[in-house]
């Protein structure tokens, strides 16, 4: 649509794509301009009718397989705003919290450690997808209501995982922002209905998926008409056995030139070792990243997951500290709460 375009044209314009039942028409709004974008055969769709609706700029095919995701399709970035945190906008955002919810106390004590030491998001699984079957496989429903309760004491936004369809539902009622893990990234019916909620997405890049199939899965959620995902980049499988995954920083910048939606990295699990976590959250705001996920526990050889990545909360603050001057470096900050 031609920028700021009245209400009624927009509406006009979609009305008419409904009219040809092989076509979906899927708005994507953004402060300057409307695009509305258009699913199914190309074939159904009267170019020249459309293009001569009062307020239509133009119609142009987009040519990579992730549509709606894709920067042919939006040119401004997707800014995704929860509660006081705004993610993919000029703040770098901070997620840390521990990798499973333990306990009341546990959850307590990290909400108001993550805050006091300037994170912005409090992050906690409660559906763990573990290796192994015998491990510690998460608090479920009850670990949701433990984290919840401890981010509305200390006024934090939350991000949990969610494993199961069945599950989707409550967990959206008591968290902020949904995550599909990267063991799930290609779980289309998942990716649907966390599409069909009003909770952003964060889809964590599964660990053998090149990046275009990554956009082709958040696709699956955007075409649902939930247009607040955010990607995360974690680390790939590689025959490279001193680190758990081998993190690509260069996901950033290519993210960045191919897709609007905004892009974290997680070097917790992208590293699998404290000592290089620091280092590659530095890489990942100089190269671009709008946030670092970060695995910290209030006592991390306590930590019934993942204990030999998890930061203690000092390690954090220091983390932290060091990330202000690299986001002001390229012309960015850290988001303060
Ligand atoms: C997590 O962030 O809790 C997690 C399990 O990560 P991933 O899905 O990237 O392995
Ligand atoms: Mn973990």
């Amino acid at each position: 649509m031609k920028s700021h375009a009245p209400k009624p044209d927009i509406e006009r314009v979609i009305a008419e794509i409904e009219k040809n039942k092989g076509l979906q028409p899927v708005p994507l709004f953004g402060t300057e301009r409307t695009v509305i974008a258009v699913i199914g055969d190309e074939r159904a769709l009267d170019e020249h009718h459309i293009a001569s609706l009062p307020g239509v700029s133009k119609v142009m095919p987009v040519l990579q397989p992730y549509k709606l995701a894709s920067r042919e399709a939006r040119k401004e970035p997707t800014t995704i705003t929860v509660g006081p945190v705004t993610i993919g906008g000029d703040e770098v955002v901070i997620m840390a919290g521990p990798c499973a919810v333990e306990s009341d106390k546990q959850m307590e004590v990290a909400a108001q450690e993550v805050k006091k030491r300037g994170g912005h998001i409090l992050r906690g699984g409660a559906f763990k997808p573990r290796t192994g079957p015998y491990s510690f496989q998460g608090l479920g429903r009850e670990g949701i209501e433990i984290m919840a309760r401890a981010a509305k004491k200390h006024s934090m936004v939350t991000i949990s995982e969610v494993m199961d369809v069945r599950d989707v539902e409550f967990v959206a009622q008591h968290i902020d922002i949904l995550q599909i893990g990267a063991r799930n990234m290609q779980n289309f019916d998942l990716l649907k209905e966390v599409g069909k909620t009003k909770k952003p997405v964060m889809l964590k890049r599964g660990m053998s998926a090149t990046i275009k199939e990554f956009l082709l899965a958040a696709e699956y959620i955007l075409m649902q008409g939930n247009p607040d995902v955010i990607l995360c980049e974690r680390g790939i499988r590689t025959f490279e056995d001193e680190t758990r995954n081998t993190l690509c920083i260069a996901t950033v910048p290519i993210i960045k030139n191919l897709s609007h939606l905004p892009i974290l990295v997680d070097p917790s699990h992208g590293t699998g070792k404290p000592h290089l976590i620091r280092p590659m959250a530095r890489a990942a705001v100089a190269a671009g990243a709008d946030g670092i996920m970060v695995e910290a526990h209030p006592n991390p050889i306590e930590s019934q997951c993942d204990s030999d990545q998890a930061l203690s909360m000092e390690d954090l603050s220091e983390m932290i500290e060091e990330l202000g001057p690299i986001a002001k470096a390229i012309g960015r900050n850290l988001a303060t709460l």
